[in-house]
C-alpha cells in the first residue's frame, strides 16, 4: 500500500503549542517559547535555554518553498516521530488572533 502525506486539521490549546514548538529555519531552529536560536531540529528534545520539551515543529522555509512541504514532512516523520508538524502560518494567525483578543480584553 502506498503512503502519502495528507494535511489534517486538529485543534490544540495555543499556549501548549507555544510551550513545545520549535520553528525550523534553513539549518537550525528557534524555540517559540523563549526565542533561543541555533537549535538542531533533528536532535534537540528540549530547549537548551528554557528547558521546554519540544512536541511540535513548524518550518519557516515552507512559506517561501511550499513545494518542499512533503519532503520536509517525510524527513520529520523519519527523524523526529516525537514531533507533530504544524503549519507556521496557522500558528502565526492563531497567536496573532490571541494577542489581538488579549489586547482588546475579550
Ligand atoms: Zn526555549
Amino acid at each position: 500500500m502506498s503512503h502519502h502525506y495528507l494535511r489534517i486539521f486538529k485543534s490544540y490549546p495555543i499556549e501548549e503549542v507555544k510551550k513545545g514548538l520549535m520553528i525550523a529555519g534553513d539549518l537550525t531552529a528557534n524555540c517559540a517559547a523563549c526565542n533561543a536560536l541555533g537549535i538542531d531540529p533533528y536532535s534537540a528534545a528540549t530547549c537548551p535555554e528554557c528547558g521546554v520539551t519540544f512536541r511540535f515543529i513548524a518550518s519557516r522555509r515552507l512559506e517561501s518553498h511550499p513545494s518542499e512541504r512533503f519532503k520536509f514532512a517525510r524527513r520529520i516523520a523519519d527523524k523526529r516521530p516525537d514531533l507533530t508538524l504544524i503549519d507556521l502560518s496557522d500558528y502565526k494567525s492563531a497567536t496573532g488572533d490571541k494577542s489581538a483578543k488579549d489586547f482588546f480584553g475579550f
